[in-house]
């Protein structure tokens, strides 16, 4: 493997314990990777904040991988924020994805919002603890589905990253030219901290399609085709998204990806097969 690569994976917070087993032999399994991090998600408005932080500190403790909690403002106050950054660094967890995150629809009984964005949360966590943690932040290549305009969304991303976010991963994509359009204009506007392209495996097209279609990321039509012509042969499925992604990682780091980021949904299958075929792991 070339050793400059930074890989990383994403775990949500199990809910059940037939989901805690799973996602323990996921991240047992993952190691092999030598991933520079595993990142854990968050509800917005707090809903796993709790089990977000558990499971950080677990992560951090049993594997020695530094552990990366998302951490999203919307629907949260200051005192609540900047107490989850105080118990954070009193457990050692020095990296943190920072993001706006989306208010659940019907969902009440939130605390007073005081920040609006990610970038006000990037100026809020440096204010308040200096350069102490490492933050990622959010980028979308096919940009992000409330943008008001491609330039807009670009020049918002700017302001996080001017606000002290030290990288960027990326929304999942399968175009690969969108990544590499993103990242020179990017270049342009002398953003140069590194963007990591956020990968998504192909494992069950219904539930791909249903979070593409909330998130804004676009299935090419010919890839919607084929995976669709599958109907519920998820062996079919699979062996088809393990050649497109594969494929797709070879082209972004042939392109100068300097990592990947695998959005794992807590099983690791996928995510080896991937990196095997990459030539990551020799077994
Ligand atoms: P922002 O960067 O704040 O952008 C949100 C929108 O507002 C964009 O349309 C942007 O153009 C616009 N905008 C930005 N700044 C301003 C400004 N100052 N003024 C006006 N408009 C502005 N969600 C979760 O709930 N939990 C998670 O754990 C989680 N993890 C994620 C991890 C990754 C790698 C990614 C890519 C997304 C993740 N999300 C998560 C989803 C994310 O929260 C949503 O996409 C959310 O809608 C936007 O978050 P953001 O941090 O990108 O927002």
């Amino acid at each position: 493997m070339t050793q400059s690569l930074t890989l990383s994976c994403e775990f949500f917070p199990p809910r059940t314990d037939e989901g805690m087993k799973n996602f323990r032999a996921a991240r047992e399994q993952l190691l092999p990777l030598k991933p520079a991090f595993f990142s854990v998600t968050f509800g917005a408005g707090g809903s796993t904040q709790d089990q977000t932080f558990e499971t950080v500190v677990e992560i951090q403790n049993q594997t020695k991988i530094p552990a990366a909690p998302h951490l999203s403002c919307v629907g949260s106050s200051k005192k609540n924020i900047r107490q989850l950054l105080l118990n954070y660094k009193a457990n050692n967890i020095s990296r943190i994805v920072a993001l706006r995150g989306d208010r659940p629809s019907g969902m009440g009984g939130f605390e007073k919002e005081e920040l609006h964005y990610a970038n006000e949360l990037v100026e809020f966590i440096r204010s308040e603890t200096g350069d102490y943690f490492h933050i990622e932040v959010a980028a979308y290549p096919e940009f992000h589905p409330q943008a008001r305009s491609a330039k807009a969304d670009l020049n918002y991303f700017k302001q996080k990253v001017d606000a002290g976010a030290n990288c960027a991963i990326t929304q999942y994509f399968y175009n690969a030219d969108s990544y590499f359009r993103f990242v020179d204009d990017c270049n342009k506007l002398g953003i140069s901290i590194p963007i990591i392209p956020g990968i998504m495996p192909i494992s069950n097209y219904s539930q791909l399609a249903r979070f593409s279609e909330s998130c804004g990321a676009e299935i090419p039509r010919w890839l919607q085709r084929r995976l669709q012509d599958c109907g519920d042969d998820l062996p079919q499925i699979q062996a088809i998204g393990l050649e497109v992604v594969t494929h797709l990682c070879e082209q972004l780091l042939k392109g100068g990806a300097s990592g990947l980021h695998f959005y794992t949904l807590n099983r690791s299958q996928t995510t080896l097969e991937i990196s095997k075929r990459l030539g990551f792991l020799t077994s």
